[in-house]
């Protein structure tokens, strides 16, 4: 496979990143994953908007413009002969004396972009049955809309789901649900479809986005609020989505069968809508 590292597409195994990198000492780092489906990315331009604020959260710039970034990502593409996938690309405070505060203004960013080939990816046998989601308490810092590779919390809850013999967590803070350890979280209740307000609590999600800019424009009712772990269960049906999962049914709930435990008609729907969409505006 070859990878892009600090301006050079090599080899995976010739790519090098320095011990010293903030991004693994510090996790001091941001990242983006694009999907790609036919060859094409979808919402490209949702991640470079996204990746630029996260670094301006965090007193970044961006590490080159939005067309060279295309670019990148067109050739790693390429160069991998990646049909339906996904582009990961990393940029990090790059490398220094271990010190908490930060290094000079000048240290050049470390800027890493792989892909990942995932055959078949919107045809995922998964989203004919959905998912099973256990609720866990969401212990990750407040600041989960910046989109940072702090990831070791959503990975343990994520163990932690598995090991109750579900397929995801639920994060539950303040008696209410934040997210998904990967992605936004959705019930659906007579009807109208019901998501967390955008804040610092959870990320905003790029699909999120587009999912409720179709939901509206297919005049579904959205409604933007908390809701708990017990309305949810008790709703008609729920879903997640991510870049990489689109829109995901969830069929059970800490052991709960939402209806009758398959995936629900909003989902379905918003997942062929979406992804008819999406691929048309593909780049
Ligand atoms: N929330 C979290 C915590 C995530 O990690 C992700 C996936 N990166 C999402 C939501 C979904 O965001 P997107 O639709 O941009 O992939």
């Amino acid at each position: 496979r070859t990878v892009y590292v600090n301006g050079q597409f090599v080899p995976e195994e010739d790519a090098k990143i320095s011990v010293f990198d903030r991004g693994f000492l510090f996790a001091d780092a941001v990242y983006e994953v694009t999907s790609v489906l036919g060859g094409k990315l979808i919402d490209f331009d949702g991640h470079a908007a996204r990746l630029d604020r996260s670094l301006k959260e965090l007193g970044m710039g961006m590490p080159m413009s939005r067309d060279e970034l295309l670019e990148i990502h067109h050739r790693l593409v390429e160069a991998n002969g990646i049909e339906d996938g996904l582009v990961y690309l990393q940029v990090t405070r790059g490398a220094a004396d271990r010190d908490f505060a930060y290094p000079a203004e000048d240290t050049p960013q470390s800027v890493v972009l792989f892909t990942q080939s995932k055959p078949g990816l919107a045809n995922s046998p998964q989203a004919d049955q959905g998912i099973r989601v256990a609720s866990l308490p969401d212990l990750r810092w407040d600041r989960r809309d910046i989109k940072t590779v702090q990831l070791l919390y959503p990975s343990m809850a994520k163990m932690e789901a598995k090991a109750k013999g579900a397929d995801d967590a639920w994060m539950v803070e303040d008696g209410v649900v934040t997210e998904g350890t990967s992605n936004n979280a959705y019930i659906v209740k007579d009807g109208k479809i019901i998501t967390r307000q955008l804040g610092t609590e959870i990320l905003h999600g790029i699909t999120r986005a587009a999912v409720l800019r179709f939901a509206r424009e297919a005049q579904m009712k959205v409604e933007e609020r908390t809701f708990t772990i017990e309305e949810a269960q008790a709703a008609d049906e729920a879903f997640v989505t991510s870049a990489s999962a689109f829109v995901m049914p969830v069929v059970e709930i800490d052991g709960e069968k939402l209806g009758d435990g398959t995936p629900g008609p909003v989902a379905r729907r918003l997942r062929e809508i979406y992804l008819e969409e999406s691929r048309k505006a593909a780049i």
